[in-house]
């Protein structure tokens, strides 16, 4: 209640822009991850590794958009790019531009795609993945994990995703890590179009996956010819060529976007040739997909600046070598304390656990500490970090490693007032 009463006194203008947003949003919101109780903090602006509130704090961001940001607000290369774009190009000229082709071919060349298209969000990505499986295998149902996040109308929270738009028939539920489980779901359902999965589940958060329950997903998914998908929208960023160059997976298909588009709406979903020929419309009966902004020029200008100049092989091998550093020691001091350490590369997940487990292997595992992890939001944002309330940290390119040693600090702090 003290740390509420503080986060109240320190923040008067968004409260008060809070009041005002809820007359035309719903609680004042159109994302639904980023309300927060008793209100959300608004945000003025960014600028490389900080944002800066409406009430004039300015925080280390720790969000980083959820792995969307990891260049930093304002990067100046892709700023400068984009500057031009507006400038000298126009935003979406309503035909084909030579811009796509050439993120086209940098995105085949990095990851195990021989053909891409793009979309606007990571959610729609995989809705035409999956409708591009079901056409080209003829198949009807999709094996998914409980835990999984893949989009807004896409998550699969507990056992049925109760709350959302998708139709229950065509979805079956393995369990995540649980290759028993999973190996019988793929290989007995019957009738299965593509096997949908994350390499870590971002809701978590960041609850890894094995090396061992991937590649048996890709073994079962061939076995019956389903369409193996990897939802790489997070983890594309954990090497040059995603998870599935450090896993060494060859999904059949595979989904992406946040920073793939440089900080502007994106996402793209590709793979084996022969699946998306059926999107290629010099064929007769092909697949329709449209989308007005598909080929916007910002997002093209945008994610290829970003990938080609900034996020190279060798800056996101150094980027996620500081983030296994940084998790290292965290996990290092959580030992013999409430808190517990998840995630991979620069991803990384906070846990507050009922019963103290050190190692989660599938959402259901989690029994959530609510109230330390709202202190602990509490607290870290009055010490300057941007967090969010989930504990899910993505961490951002030129983010001084004082300000995350500075981080670790709070985090020691905060374990010894609140571990009794
Ligand atoms: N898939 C995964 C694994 C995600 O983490 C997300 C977003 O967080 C999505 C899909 C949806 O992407 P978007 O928010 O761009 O629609």
């Amino acid at each position: 209640e003290a740390a509420k009463a503080r986060f109240v006194a320190r923040n008067p203008a968004s409260l008060k822009l809070h009041q005002e947003a809820a007359k035309s949003l719903p609680g004042g919101n159109t994302r639904s991850l980023l309300h927060t109780a008793p209100f959300p903090v608004f945000l003025k602006k960014g600028k490389g590794y900080q944002v800066t509130s409406e009430d004039g704090h300015v925080y280390t961001d720790l969000v980083g958009e959820m792995t969307a940001g990891l260049f930093g607000h304002s990067q100046p290369l892709i700023q400068e790019a984009l500057i031009a774009t507006i400038r000298d190009t126009g935003l979406n000229l309503g035909g084909t531009t030579k811009l796509e082709a050439q993120h086209a071919s940098l995105l085949c060349s990095r990851f195990s795609l021989d053909l891409v298209r793009f979309t606007n969000s990571g959610t729609e990505a995989n809705l035409h993945a999956i409708q591009g499986a079901k056409r080209f295998t003829g198949k009807r149902n999709v094996v998914v994990f409980t835990g999984g996040y893949h989009g807004g109308c896409y998550s699969f929270p507990e056992h049925k995703p109760a709350e959302n738009c998708v139709d229950m028939e065509e979805w079956i539920i393995a369990e995540y890590n649980d290759i028993k489980d999973t190996k019988r779901k793929i290989e007995e359902s019957g009738d299965v179009a593509a096997v949908l999965v994350e390499g870590m589940q971002g809701h978590g958060p960041c609850i890894v996956a094995s090396h061992e329950f991937l590649h048996q997903i890709q073994e079962s998914a061939r076995k019956v010819g389903a369409v193996f998908i990897l939802d790489e929208v997070m983890t594309s960023r954990l090497s040059s060529g995603g998870l599935q160059r450090l896993e060494g997976l060859q999904p059949d298909m595979t989904t992406m976007g946040k920073y793939l588009g440089g900080g502007v709406t994106f996402g793209c979903f590709g793979g084996r040739d022969d699946i998306m020929q059926v999107y290629d419309p010099r064929a007769g009966n092909a697949l329709g997909h449209s989308g007005t902004f598909n080929n916007n020029t910002l997002g093209m200008v945008a994610g290829y600046t970003g990938m080609s100049q900034v996020y190279t092989p060798d800056v996101a091998r150094d980027f996620n070598a500081m983030g296994d550093k940084l998790r290292g020691r965290l996990q290092e001091l959580s030992h013999s304390t409430k808190m517990t350490i998840t995630g991979r590369g620069t991803i990384l997940g906070i846990h507050f656990l009922a019963d103290g487990k050190k190692e989660l292997k599938s959402f259901r595992d989690r029994k959530d500490e609510t109230e330390l992890r709202e202190l602990f939001w509490f607290e870290m944002m009055e010490h300057g970090f941007w967090v969010v309330k989930r504990g899910m940290i993505a961490l951002i390119l030129g983010t001084p490693w004082e300000e995350l040693e500075r981080f670790e600090g709070c985090i020691v702090q905060f374990l010894r007032r609140h571990e009794s």
